[in-house]
């Protein structure tokens, strides 16, 4: 995991404040929220010591959205993580959501997500067709 800008993690007053930079206007993601706990307990793990909270700054809106690292946040990067290790042991990739949060997506140049999705598209109307000519 990489942050966007560790340099502005750290405050005047000597204490570390996560910030994860994101796309769009100001709203309140869970996986935002989940991605910015994360890199907060890694600090936690390099520096031995608590962040109690972080911040999203939303790039459109030049709105700043500041998030507690409460204890269900770190279960949810707990759950998270476990079931990205579950899925790397399974070495099946779900298929791309290509919904609403791929517009945003940093990734979106190397998942494709219309492609991927056209392609099921088509699978699935070939054997639709298939099975009702058998
Ligand atoms: S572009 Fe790919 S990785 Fe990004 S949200 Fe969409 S499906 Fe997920």
């Amino acid at each position: 995991m990489r942050a966007d800008s560790l340099e502005q993690a750290f405050h005047p007053d000597g204490s570390v404040y996560p910030v994860e930079f994101k796309h769009g206007a100001k709203r309140q993601k869970l996986h935002d929220d989940i991605q910015l706990a994360a890199q907060a307990i890694c600090l936690e793990e390099m520096l031995n010591r608590l962040l109690p909270k972080g911040a999203i700054f939303h790039a459109t809106s030049h709105r700043r959205r500041e998030v507690s690292i409460t204890p269900e946040l770190r279960q949810r990067v707990e759950e998270t993580a476990d079931a990205i290790r579950a899925m790397l042991a399974s070495g099946r990739l779900p298929p791309p959501v290509n919904d609403a949060r791929c517009r945003e997506c940093s990734l979106k140049d190397i998942c494709q997500p219309e492609a991927l999705a056209e392609r099921q598209r088509l699978k699935r109307l070939r054997e639709e067709l298939f099975s009702a000519a058998g």
